[in-house]
Order: C-alpha cells, then sequence, then structure tokens
C-alpha cells in the first residue's frame, strides 16, 4: 500500500451503491488509506459508517455541511453531527467553506455555517476540510477571525492558483490537488503543485467528481488518485515513490493515523 486519497465520496451516489467493490479496487490500485468526506448530515454518517465497515481497509471519515448545503444548517451544527464528530474515525470536520461560482445557498449564509464549522474544529481540535471556489478573499478574511495557528488547515481540491501559494503558506493550510492537475490546460496547477511546500502536500480524487486522465469520462474513484500523484511527481521533478513518502508522512501527521511506510 503505497497511495492516500485524502479527499472522497465513496459515501455519496454513485460510489455508495458499490461501495465494497470500489474500496476493493482502491486497495488493489495500492490505495492504503481513504477519507471519506461528508457533506450534509445524511452523507456524514454514511461516511462515518463506512470509517467502521471498512475499517481493516483504512477508510476514515470527515463530518460537515457542504456550502451547497449550508442554507440547511443555517442555525448552527445540528447536534447529530456534533455527535458523529466524537466518533475515533472521525479525523476531520468538513467539508465546508464557500462556493460563490455555484451559489446554491446564499453567500451570507455560507459564510455563516463555516464560521460554525471553523470554531468547531477549533474546539474539537481537528483539521477543517475547506472548499472554496471563487470565494478566496472572504474565506481569507474569515478565517483570520479565528486563532489559525492553533488549527489545521486543508483547502481541498486548491483552485486557488498561484496567486494565494503565500496567503496560504501564512496559514500553514495543507493544499490537497485533486484530477484537475492532469487535465491538459491546468497548466497554473501543475505549476502549484510544484511549489506547495513539502510537508502541506496531499493528493486526493474527490470522486465521484474530477476524474484525471486517462479517465475522464468515467465516473472517478479512489483507485484512480494514482494519476494524481503520477502527475505531481512529474511537476515536482520527483519519483512517485518519493511523492507517496511525503503524503504518507503528512497524512499521518494530520489524521493522526499509522504511516503507510513506517
Ligand atoms: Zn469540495
Ligand atoms: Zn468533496
Amino acid at each position: 500500500m503505497r497511495f492516500i486519497d485524502t479527499h472522497c465520496h465513496i459515501n455519496c451516489d454513485p460510489l455508495r451503491l458499490e461501495v465494497s467493490a470500489v474500496v476493493s479496487r482502491a486497495r488493489d490500485a495500492g490505495v492504503g488509506y481513504m477519507l471519506a468526506v461528508g457533506s450534509d448530515l445524511a452523507t456524514s454518517a454514511e461516511a462515518v459508517e463506512l470509517a467502521h465497515a471498512y475499517e481493516g481497509e483504512g477508510v476514515y471519515a470527515a463530518v460537515g455541511v457542504h456550502p451547497h448545503e449550508s442554507k440547511t444548517v443555517a442555525d448552527g451544527i445540528p447536534e447529530d453531527l456534533t455527535k458523529l464528530a466524537r466518533d475515533p474515525r472521525v479525523v476531520a470536520v468538513g467539508e465546508t467553506g464557500l462556493d460563490y461560482y455555484y451559489d446554491h445557498s446564499p453567500r451570507d449564509v455560507q459564510q455563516k455555517v463555516f464560521r460554525h464549522h471553523a470554531q468547531w474544529a477549533l474546539e474539537t481540535g481537528k483539521p477543517l476540510v475547506i472548499h472554496v471556489r471563487d470565494a478566496m478573499e472572504d474565506a481569507l478574511k474569515l478565517l483570520g477571525e479565528f486563532p489559525v495557528a492553533e488549527m489545521s488547515l486543508v483547502f481541498h481540491c486548491y483552485a486557488g492558483g498561484l496567486q494565494y501559494l503565500n496567503a496560504m503558506k501564512d496559514l500553514g493550510a495543507y493544499l490537497s490537488i485533486g484530477g484537475p492537475v492532469t487535465w491538459p490546460k491546468n497548466q497554473e496547477l501543475r505549476e502549484v503543485a510544484s511549489c506547495v511546500p513539502e510537508n502541506r502536500l496531499f493528493c486526493e480524487t474527490d470522486s465521484p467528481w474530477l476524474t484525471p486522465k486517462p479517465h475522464r469520462g468515467k465516473t472517478n474513484e479512489p483507485a484512480y488518485v494514482r494519476f494524481v500523484y503520477e502527475e505531481i511527481a512529474k511537476s515536482r521533478n520527483i519519483s512517485v515513490g518519493d511523492l507517496t513518502k511525503i503524503i504518507d508522512a503528512n497524512a499521518a501527521r494530520l489524521f493522526g493515523w499509522r504511516p503507510l511506510c513506517a
């Protein structure tokens, strides 16, 4: 086992419908850990369930409410969700954040719910998994209200470009890079991948979405994280083997699980 998928949705359709096959294909492809990420109460509960059912296969969970769904929890994080976060298989809070591209929830509600998640992460001491699309300025402003030095932040499927790399360094944030790094047009993301500090880098699929080359057009799944590793290793001019060691050390440090290559 060498690879880690730090952000996937095997708890969501369509992966959920054949999850045991998905997990076993991931294992066959050398994926040692998968972080199943919740986007509302139901998918968070499902993530925790999978983390128990596939404990031996290295599945862990993150629980939270996606900015798209934030309008459903505008009054505060439901107690059922905070209860879930106390499960030992839950290693992070999220995904949360701001998405001004789709605007599925009003922006002020997204901000309020993002704040609630940040406070929750601060109180539990768990890393905060952040989704930002077309909203980096507001995300940075909002995080500035919190003692970020005491927190661990993961910008999943980082899409802030080179422009925000210094801000990310100042936050000490982890940047998780996904399938878009393999897409021909995405030269800037390959440059980003080459500049992220070694101790702040993650690879993810965000499956079932954002399928990497050469499988574009198909449903994404954790087994494909290898293609993300290969592209990032190429961008950094290192071997895939060296990259797996880097990601392994970062994930073990942040999520508290045993390193794959101890
Ligand atoms: Zn996301
Ligand atoms: Zn996601």
